[in-house]
């Protein structure tokens, strides 16, 4: 790193030691460290498979077996990902009482995989499925099963209602106890840290702004550019496993080496 991303680095870890409520908001880059792809990318599966908007899932066989055929691949990479230093830094900030909670748009469940307890998850896991009919809730591994053995749109055992992963689809609302709890914590942290999020999908990239306004110091820790970039009291265009490992040096007594990697 250049001396001048050092010191802004620096300067971040010295407002995490002196915050009273930080609050975290990740996006898809705190996962690619973790092999992840950002699904939305070149070569990531919404730029083969078609996203299947809600209303088309519930009106169409051919769109669910579409939609699952995209998750039969997602999934294949979501049960070999383990967390990466960026997850295991936010759950040890969590744990030493500098975070309040972490806001993502993740579906991987690394975060808690990691080790963070208080996980708002906008858009849903993908490591759950539920039936649309009666909300009976199944493991993805075990429908995961059941649509590589060839039943390309599992159905309840419960009700014979159609299963879908427990992720917000295109179309769907976000949960409304989850959005308002992120904006109360948002509203109410002194430091807001933009994690690996290129600020783009709203309404969820509306919470730097309403920390923003409340007062809160806005860190945006990202490979790209960002809409809000000139708003950012600490812009840092690193890769953030090696920022965390560097801001844990400085305000943990214990850095993110210990948890088991596989
Ligand atoms: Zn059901």
């Amino acid at each position: 790193m250049s001396d001048e991303a050092l010191r802004v680095v620096d300067e971040l870890a010295a407002a995490l030691a002196s915050a009273r409520g930080a609050v975290a908001f990740t996006g898809a880059g705190i996962s690619t460290e973790s092999g992840i792809a950002d699904f939305r990318s070149p070569g990531g599966v919404w730029s083969r498979y078609q996203p299947v908007p809600y209303d088309e899932f519930l009106a169409s066989h051919e769109a669910r077996r579409r939609f699952w055929a995209a998750r039969r691949e997602m999934y294949e990479t979501l049960k070999t990902a383990r967390p990466n230093a960026g997850h295991y830094a936010l759950a040890r900030l969590e744990a030493l009482g500098r975070l309040r909670a972490v806001i993502t748009q993740n579906i991987d469940e690394l975060h808690q995989q990691a080790g963070s307890r208080r996980v708002l998850e906008l858009h849903g896991t993908a490591r759950k499925v539920a039936c649309v009919s009666c909300e009976q809730t199944y493991p993805a591994e075990e429908i995961h099963r059941r649509v590589v053995a060839g039943d390309e749109a599992p159905t309840c055992d419960a009700c014979g209602g159609w299963l879908k992963s427990g992720t917000v689809s295109f179309g769907q609302p976000l949960p409304m106890d989850v959005w308002r709890e992120s904006d109360r914590l948002a509203r109410e942290c002194d430091l807001f840290l933009a994690i690996g999020s290129s600020l783009q999908v709203q309404p969820a990239a509306s919470l730097p702004v309403v920390a923003k306004r409340h007062g809160a110091r806005l860190a945006i820790v990202t490979a790209s550019e960002t809409p809000l970039d000139d708003f950012a009291d600490y812009l840092i265009r690193r890769p953030i496993g090696e920022t965390f490992e560097r801001i844990m040096g400085r305000v943990g007594p214990s850095t993110t080496g210990v948890e088991p990697r596989t």
